[in-house]
């Protein structure tokens, strides 16, 4: 009897493996060695075609790619499991402590760290008002903006159920604000388009006890921007975790009072029954935005727009015997605030227009994408060449087609 179960263990616990939830067959586990060895490309398998980033960090072009390191934090958190509030919360406090600010937490973009905001302002800690979202009856439901602060992205706002109230100057902002107003909000790269600065409309907010949040998006860098708006009073500041952080793409910060970024957290995922719930960040998110955090921190600012500026220079070297061809190194003002090169030269002689470029760029062999609408000239993004992984592709210009010349950038 006993030496039958002796001698019977070794089958059991080869069943056993094989039963999905207990184990794997050693089989399958061999195949999904094989497998992962084999290091799939999917994306040719689909047929999808990479193409060189020199757009810069636009989301329909996947913007911005992870560092190794990023990546590897990643791969170890997928292996485990943890309290995903838990997580939240404890990355939430580092990168409090990294940006010197109440509190943080990690959202699915900035899209979401504007609804997330929002909510926070609107239904705060109110299990029922999170539950009733975006219906916002009996709870303060509206924002209001400058008129040239309106944009794509305030969907992200109005998500909550918020009536959008847009005034021009400081006095009709003040006038604006009433009893049923939840929050100022500031577009950060339109800071130039409206009457009202930064120091003003902070000043207004405190002033009427309403909290005010900063989109600042895409405009990292310069680094300064992490730190300055809270310093400067923001109650709220949302960023892009997969632009210029070079953070998942699928994350965001928003950062500021702890009240508020707590509220944030009630009203977002893993809570079900939540307007945040379509924003779902899980732990490799988390991971991933905080490891990509430290290292933009670490970073040495001035020497990568050193070689920013040395890739610029580069290009500009191999397009400049062209015909009729002239560059100009620029850096925009606010958002991609980084070294671009602008490439023009004789649209009609040439019979080539910038869009017509920009197309015969995508079409080559390799594919590059420039910055879109770009109609004053090819403009070249070189910040997200570097991290291509696909950028081992020499950068050289060449006139090429027999009767007009395109300045075609690839090797
Ligand atoms: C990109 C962008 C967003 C959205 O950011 P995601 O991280 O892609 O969600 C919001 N506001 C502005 C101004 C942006 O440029």
């Amino acid at each position: 009897m006993l030496r039958g179960l002796f001698s019977n263990r070794r089958g059991f616990m080869r069943s056993a493996l094989a039963v999905p939830g207990i184990g794997l067959s050693a089989q399958t586990a061999t195949a999904q060695r094989k497998r992962r060895a084999a290091s799939r490309d999917v994306l040719a398998e689909l047929g999808v075609r990479p193409f060189l980033n020199a757009a810069g960090t636009y989301t329909r072009l996947t913007a911005s790619q992870m560092s190794r390191s990023v990546l590897d934090a990643m791969q170890v958190a997928a292996t485990q499991y943890v309290d995903l509030n838990e997580l939240h919360e404890k990355a939430g406090d580092q990168i409090a402590e990294l940006l010197d600010c109440d509190a943080a937490l990690v959202t699915a973009g900035c899209a979401s760290a504007l609804t997330l905001g929002t909510a926070a302002c609107v239904a705060g800690s109110s299990e029922d008002g999170i539950r009733r979202l975006p219906d916002t009856t009996g709870m303060k439901n509206e924002v209001v903006l400058q008129k040239s602060h309106r944009n794509a992205y305030d969907h992200a706002v109005r998500n909550c159920g918020v009536r959008l109230v847009e005034v021009d100057s400081a006095r009709d902002l003040a006038a604006a604000i009433n009893e049923r107003t939840a929050m100022l909000f500031f577009l950060n790269h339109a800071e130039h388009d409206g009457a009202i600065g930064h120091e003003e409309f902070v000043r207004i907010g405190k002033q009427h006890g309403v909290p005010t949040l900063n989109d600042v998006a895409a405009d990292i860098p310069p680094a300064d921007n992490l730190f300055r708006f809270t310093k400067m009073g923001y109650d709220l500041v949302a960023f892009s975790g997969g632009k210029g952080l070079r953070g998942p793409q699928s994350a965001g910060l928003l950062i500021g009072r702890r009240d508020l970024i707590e509220a944030a957290r009630l009203n977002n995922s893993p809570n079900s029954d939540s307007v945040g719930r379509t924003n779902k960040v899980n732990k490799e998110e988390v991971v991933g935005m905080l490891v990509a955090l430290e290292e933009f921190l670490e970073r040495d600012h001035d020497e990568v727009w050193k070689k920013w500026e040395q890739s610029c220079a580069r290009i500009a070297r191999n397009v400049a015997n062209l015909p009729g061809v002239s560059t100009e190194m620029f850096t925009p003002e606010i958002a991609n605030a980084v070294p671009h090169l602008r490439i023009r030269w004789d649209y009609s002689a040439a019979q080539l227009t910038p869009e017509q470029a920009a197309e015969e760029l995508r079409q080559g062999e390799p594919a590059i994408e420039v910055r879109p609408r770009s109609s004053e000239g090819l403009e070249i993004a070189v910040w997200m060449l570097g991290s291509s992984s696909t950028t081992t592709v020499p950068l050289t210009g060449r006139v090429q087609r027999t009767r007009h010349f395109i300045p075609v950038i690839c090797g």
